[in-house]
């Protein structure tokens, strides 16, 4: 039942694999699951994968309410607790953490789907890589890394803070592959100018800079500078989530948009997030992506909300060789914001102010109340040798209207008046109204 290389297998393939899968899933479900039983009562439960959305939506606030009542695990805790081998706590933005429990099988499998991802990127056996996101309980840290491990290059379990002795690191081990946050790249940039005098980004050596956690790098302007500053080939290595899978999407070598790469053992579909209904999966769909697990023992899901949206870009098997569709990743539903009927997510506002070598890239939207709204207000931060001047920040709201068909008032702050954070980068923020 464990998967090998499937992402290279003929799609009408790969869905007989996932039927298979499915009805084995069902089954287990029906029998294990408390939660899903629970949900699903008095409903036929489809045979057919294809009549999955004929079953209710699960959302994270259950999987929450569901832990609280049954701690630790919730009781869609599915395989026995002696079966649980590693145990991860997610973020606990809203003050309570989330347990996510894998069994052997569980872990197994997430490294094997992980490892495609990072081999779809570019990682070969060859590679030195520090690993520099959060090992304390998350799952980006240990899980990550065994994903990595999987490709048969080496890798340098770094975790995140003291960036200088990660600056040291690189150049004493002669890293060339650094995985970690596209916003933790100006960290390292201010920790070099302030401590390593006459080194440059580029001085590092490093050959690839694999991200992943935020969807910074869809925007080419800034994946160009990137690139142009540290000289490597910068490429979206990690799209997860952690009470789902940590990583099951990534770009490849020839093509930037994320290819799915776990089609074999996942169902997606794309949803209204407010509407709720089903949108076709097509090309050129837009929507919110909605999981399902064909083959999880811990605690499986189905019909997940996951809250981001996405745009489908390709459906025919790329150049790569990998036959599963491709998508870019448009922003966090919560972070939608509309304005006057249009839809905006921080990232589309990050892509025009990328366009600028005026500006640093830093920026951070404050909305006041609930809206509906009249316009964005942005502040940008300019860059180290440009001016803020009302000339500079009416090309960058005519850039801003352009790009998201909303009308924006732009601030423009000096270069580091905006905090960096190794973290993900917070692009908007929400002001209570007075
Ligand atoms: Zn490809």
């Amino acid at each position: 039942m464990n998967a090998g290389n499937e992402e290279f297998l003929p799609i009408a393939e790969i869905n007989k694999l996932r039927q298979r899968r499915w009805q084995s899933q069902r089954h287990y479900l029906l029998k294990n699951s408390e939660f899903f039983s629970a949900l699903w009562d008095g409903l036929k439960v489809p045979h057919n994968l294809a009549d999955i959305a004929e079953l209710p939506l699960c959302d994270k606030p259950q999987l929450r309410e569901s832990q609280g009542a049954h701690p630790p695990f919730g009781n869609y805790l599915a395989s026995s607790e002696a079966q649980i081998i590693r145990l991860h706590r997610t973020s606990g933005t809203t003050g309570h953490a989330m347990n996510v429990a894998l069994t052997k099988f569980d872990a197994e499998q997430t490294a094997r789907i992980g490892g495609r991802c990072h081999r779809a990127v570019g990682i070969r056996k060859h590679h030195r890589v520090a690993h520099c996101l959060n090992y304390q309980m998350w799952m980006g840290g240990l899980t990550d890394h065994l994903c990595v491990e999987t490709t048969g290059a080496m890798v340098i379990p770094f975790g995140v803070g003291n960036t200088r002795l990660l600056i040291q690191t690189l150049l004493d081990l002669q890293v060339d592959a650094i995985h970690c946050t596209p916003s933790y790249p100006a960290v390292l940039e201010q920790t070099i100018d302030q401590y390593f005098p006459g080194m440059t980004p580029r001085d590092l050596n490093l050959r690839l800079g694999l991200f992943g956690g935020e969807a910074a790098l869809d925007q080419p302007a800034f994946r160009r500078r990137l690139e142009d500053t540290w000289g490597f080939k910068a490429r979206n290595a990690n799209y997860g989530m952690a009470d789902f899978y940590c990583n099951f999407a990534s770009q490849c070598e020839v093509n930037t948009d994320l290819h799915f790469l776990g089609h074999d053992v996942i169902y997606p579909e794309l949803i209204d997030p407010e509407s709720l209904e089903t949108i076709p999966w097509q090309e050129g769909s837009r929507g919110e992506l909605v999981l399902t697990h064909l083959a999880r023992q811990a605690q499986p899901l189905v019909r997940f909300r996951t809250h981001d949206a996405i745009v489908i870009t390709g459906t025919e098997p790329c150049e790569c060789g990998r036959t599963t569709a491709r998508f870019q990743i448009l922003g966090r539903t919560d972070d939608m914001i509309s304005v006057r009927g249009v839809n905006v997510f921080p990232a589309a506002v990050g892509g025009a102010i990328g366009e600028f070598s005026e500006l640093s890239g830093q920026f951070c939207i404050r909305m006041k109340g609930k809206g509906p709204h009249d316009r964005i207000s942005v502040e940008v931060e300019v860059s180290a040798d440009s001016e803020a001047t009302d000339e500079l920040a009416a090309r960058v709201e005519n850039a801003i209207k352009f790009k998201t068909r909303a009308s924006a008032k732009v601030m423009l702050v000096p270069m580091y008046a905006l905090p960096r954070t190794e973290g993900k980068a917070k692009r908007l923020i929400r002001e209570e109204e007075q």
